[in-house]
């Protein structure tokens, strides 16, 4: 708090008024981590848990009551994400649906008796944690895999997928949105390249999908996009964390490792959270209605910030390119940026006693390497890529917000620069 005084004495008032606010508020700027927990999505979860107890597999009627709840949630979810609610199975989260995915080639290969060496698998180097690492398991068993890189937007391109695939190749894993830049991944074009590539070879495909910042998002159809595989995560959302969807197309044979109770279809047993579930059902549907006014309101906010932004010499956008309204190619929820020569971390840190919420990248590297490792693959020097945090809005985020970012960024930030670069 004395920090706080002291700073604003020295600072003009439209400064200090932000220096007060973030004092009075915490702004939360890291919502492709986690959502601030949604009220409709809380209240309904507390509601249902009372009403529904029963256990989805139990005979009795309290059983049955909680199974019909679970089977409503699957058909809204499958209603609002265009598949077929038989293609949905929940699981405890995204991670854990994409290593079922990547970890199903795994039971695949011992079931057929094949060598690990003779399956291929193709990943986009910007990829999350919850399947980098799986994939990295694959090749330490022998599997073949191949990285496709983005281009300097971040952005993989359909020519370089295709450069990857061999005929070899089992799956091919790109995702929906980047949870570090931002940028929106072309998949249908993707999918449809691959496809083709599987004519030419007779050999099928498994394209997965981690579509994670996307749901409830942006607009998308999980027929239109024409995926095998995709997951999703009900906490980026505001639902509850610890729950999540794997979509597996219909007459796609996927085997896991899980053995237990038979539920999820076999697929993934263990006692569903049905509430939990259900809550995180009706939030995606209520993220669709508002999806159109949600996005336009993330665009004002996100146009606000990257053009103050640019504005600012110290200031460097990752990637360089990119500029306001250009929804096609980038999210507005999500925006990485660096201030030279700070690194990540301190950014982080001297914002957060601001009160203000950022992180650098994916709230989940485990080592420094992998924290780079997305933005190296677009081509950002590692130096620059050290520097990089990544700003992430929400629902509920106000320009106000993003003044008393900007405000810290021209002031105490920016400060701290000028220090560093002196010294
Ligand atoms: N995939 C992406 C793109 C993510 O951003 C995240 C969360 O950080 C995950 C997967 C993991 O999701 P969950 O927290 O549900 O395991």
């Amino acid at each position: 708090m004395n920090r706080i005084r002291q700073n604003i004495k020295k600072i003009d008032a439209r400064t200090a008024f932000f220096l007060y606010y973030v004092h009075m508020h915490e702004v939360y700027l890291d919502w492709a981590a986690t959502a601030i927990p949604d009220p409709f999505a809380l209240q309904l979860q507390q509601e249902v848990c009372h009403e529904f107890y029963g256990n989805p597999s139990s005979s009795h009627n309290a059983g049955s009551k909680a199974r019909g709840l679970l089977e409503q949630a699957r058909s809204l979810l499958a209603g609002q994400l265009d598949c077929r609610s038989d293609e949905l199975y929940f699981t405890a989260g995204a991670t854990e649906a994409n290593n079922m995915v990547v970890l199903s080639l795994v039971k695949q290969a011992l079931t057929l008796k094949k060598e690990f060496s003779s399956y291929t698998v193709v990943i986009s180097a910007i990829e999350h944690a919850s399947l980098w690492e799986p994939v990295l398991t694959l090749k330490k068993l022998g599997f073949k895999v191949k990285k496709v890189y983005p281009d300097s937007r971040g952005i993989i391109r359909a020519d370089s997928l295709v450069q990857a695939l061999d005929k070899q190749t089992v799956m091919v894993i790109v995702m929906l949105i980047n949870n570090e830049t931002g940028a929106v991944q072309p998949v249908a074009e993707l999918v449809q390249s691959v496809r083709n590539y599987s004519k030419t070879t007779g050999r099928k495909i498994i394209f997965h999908c981690d579509a994670v910042q996307a749901v409830g998002k942006i607009p998308f159809s999980l027929r239109e996009l024409n995926v095998d595989s995709a997951c999703l995560s009900a906490h980026k959302l505001g639902a509850a964390k610890g729950i999540g969807a794997l979509f597996i197309k219909k007459r796609l044979e996927l085997d896991f490792f899980y053995g237990g109770g038979g539920q999820e279809r076999n697929k993934r047993p263990g006692t569903e959270n049905t509430a939990g579930i259900y809550s995180f059902s009706k939030l995606v549907e209520k993220r669709q209605t508002s999806l159109q006014k949600n996005l336009e309101s993330a665009g004002r906010v996100m146009n606000f910030l990257i053009s103050e932004l640019k504005k600012l010499s110290r200031v460097v956008l990752i990637p360089k390119q990119r500029a306001e309204n250009d929804a096609t190619h980038y999210s507005p929820y999500i925006i990485s940026m660096a201030f030279p020569p700070l690194a990540g971390e301190v950014v982080v840190r001297v914002l957060n006693e601001l009160n203000i919420y950022i992180s650098t990248g994916s709230a989940c590297h485990s080592h420094k390497k992998e924290r780079t490792r997305v933005l190296e693959s677009m081509g950002v020097p590692s130096s620059l890529a050290a520097n990089a945090v990544r700003v992430s809005i929400g629902f509920q985020t106000t320009q106000a917000d993003i003044s008393a970012f900007l405000a810290a960024v021209k002031g105490t930030l920016s400060k701290l620069q000028q220090q560093t670069h002196g010294s």
